[in-house]
């Protein structure tokens, strides 16, 4: 496929380009579904190298009237996709409702398909080194094993909530569950891994990632990995946060999360930085992280919001000044960037800090912007979708403060990419588009034969990070270091944080 376009489609008034490879062409047609000629464009004369291909463009941004296409250049055509105002609608739907069925210890038995199990995880986990044992039933697995872990959950809460307070109207027909019910169903969870001083464990998983099987079939000891200041200050931020979206409708549980998020900081204070590592015996997902002054800006600009109080303030301006500007990134190791998007509307010198944080930060994004529209070159990082994502959060962000248009653009790049416009030429979202992933690293994906539908993978790895990237993907440039396999897990696994920043960018996208 050398014409890549989103395979989804565009909202009427979007911009739509088709990014073209291989050979001259001078024009490209659009059609309509009864393959008549309703436009007809120029392809650009100019070519860019990226990734091994030559990339033109064909943009036909001028035909808005809703209807199903395909973009025809020379004898090729690109696969279908639609324009309509509310194209996104049912891909958004899916992308929320993935987390109700990523949902531990939740009879999942009657309305979610071939993916129904009973309860899974429901005995009680050991405290790592010790014979005490604690209720910690809840939560949300975490990707394509069934571990939970505190520092991506922090990361796909804040992003999903953001995606509803930014643009609310983008959900108005959301999901199996409404989105704040969704996300309280993991803050609960969250709440059970806090210790009475306020620390809070790293994660509750099995020892060891189980075989390819139902969760509920998972029957191995739960074990809760130590305490570390990383999740105890994703936690903190999380918790303040979460605070101001139920305090009305659930005034109990906000002040549960409240009083939380301060003893967690109360913890932060009293402990220097305690990083994890797996432990002897423990061989899941890792999350380590070698800083956590992130964790505790975040953390301080959460609770100054949420509280007004100068000690908040205080730390937080005392922190801010040692991070890189150019940098906010949204991850689940940094979390430096949702410091500064959160800390945007605050005012006085923090608040001023905080916008410059994002207008230099996006500003240095979108100028590493490439052919295919994303702000990456020559090496992917694992879960490089994620990246794309949180990108596109940035974006946003940028444009809602500066109001400069080009931020906006950038903004539906990243969508337009992760939907197509990709040198894979693939939709990166299972269940959407003609050619899209199918085969995720996912077990009960893989248990079931059925591919579970609105996941994210994560994308392109230039890394080979596991045996069948290795055998497959050698010689291949980063942008097409990616294999629709279930046992790349370096490339095609699905994760609750990889979901959440893109329901965050098509909420946006989708709300305009
Ligand atoms: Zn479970």
């Amino acid at each position: 496929m050398n014409i890549l376009i989103n395979q989804i489609g565009y909202m009427p008034e979007a911009r739509k380009v088709a990014a073209v490879r291989g050979g001259l062409f001078q024009n490209a047609e659009i059609l309509n579904e009864k393959d008549q000629a309703v436009l007809c464009v120029p392809v650009s004369s100019e070519k860019t190298s990226i990734w091994g291909d030559e990339v033109s463009y064909a943009d036909f941004s001028e035909l808005h009237v809703p209807g199903k296409y395909v973009v025809k250049i020379g004898d090729e055509r690109s696969y279908p996709f639609e324009i309509a105002k509310d194209v996104y609608g049912k891909c958004l739907t899916a992308l929320v409702d993935m987390f109700y069925y990523q949902r531990c210890g939740c009879d999942l038995s009657s309305d979610i398909g071939a993916f129904k199990h009973s309860a899974c995880h429901m005995t009680k986990a050991r405290v790592y080194g010790t014979q005490e044992y604690r209720e910690v039933s809840g939560g949300w697995h975490d990707a394509g094993d069934f571990g939970r872990y505190i520092v991506p959950a922090a990361k796909a809460v804040c992003d999903l909530l953001i995606a509803y307070e930014w643009n609310k109207k983008a959900f108005e027909k959301a999901g199996i569950t409404e989105i704040i019910g969704e996300t309280k169903w993991e803050l609960m969870w969250m709440l059970k891994m806090q210790r009475e001083d306020g620390g809070v464990y790293h994660k509750a998983t099995c020892a060891s990632f189980c075989d390819m099987i139902m969760p509920d079939e998972e029957k191995e000891e739960i074990i809760l990995s130590p305490v570390s200041t990383t999740a105890t200050g994703d936690f903190a931020a999380c918790m303040a946060m979460a605070y101001r979206f139920y305090k009305d409708a659930d005034g109990a549980f906000a002040l549960e999360m409240k009083n939380a998020a301060v003893k967690a900081w109360e913890f932060l204070q009293n402990n220097g930085a305690i990083l994890f590592k797996n432990p002897a015996g423990i061989t899941t997902g890792e999350y380590g992280d070698d800083c956590d002054q992130d964790e505790r800006l975040w953390a301080a600009i959460e609770l100054f919001r949420l509280t007004g109080e100068k000690k908040y303030e205080e730390a937080a301006l005392s922190m801010i000044g040692d991070f890189d500007f150019t940098l906010a990134p949204l991850g689940w190791a940094d979390v430096s960037g949702y410091a500064a998007i959160e800390g945007m509307d605050l005012e006085g010198e923090l608040g001023e800090k905080c916008r410059q944080w994002v207008k230099t930060a996006a500003e240095s994004r979108y100028k590493g912007i490439n052919a295919y529209g994303i702000a990456m070159t020559d090496s992917l990082p694992w879960g490089s979708n994620m990246d794309v994502s949180d990108d596109g959060m940035l974006f946003y962000c940028a444009w809602k403060l500066t109001g400069d248009e080009k931020y906006r653009e950038a903004m539906h790049k990243q969508l337009n990419y992760i939907l197509g416009v990709n040198p894979m030429g693939y939709s990166y979202v299972s269940g959407f588009g003609t050619k899209c992933m199918r085969y995720p690293h996912h077990r009960p994906s893989i248990a079931t034969g059925v591919c579970q539908p609105g996941m994210l993978s994560g994308g392109p790895a230039s890394g080979m990070m596991d045996p069948v990237a290795k055998e497959f993907l050698q010689g291949k440039s980063a942008g097409k270091s990616y294999i629709d396999d279930h046992g790349s897990y370096s490339t095609n696994e699905i994760c609750v944080y990889w979901n959440s920043p893109l329901v965050a960018l098509m909420a946006a996208v989708k709300a305009e």
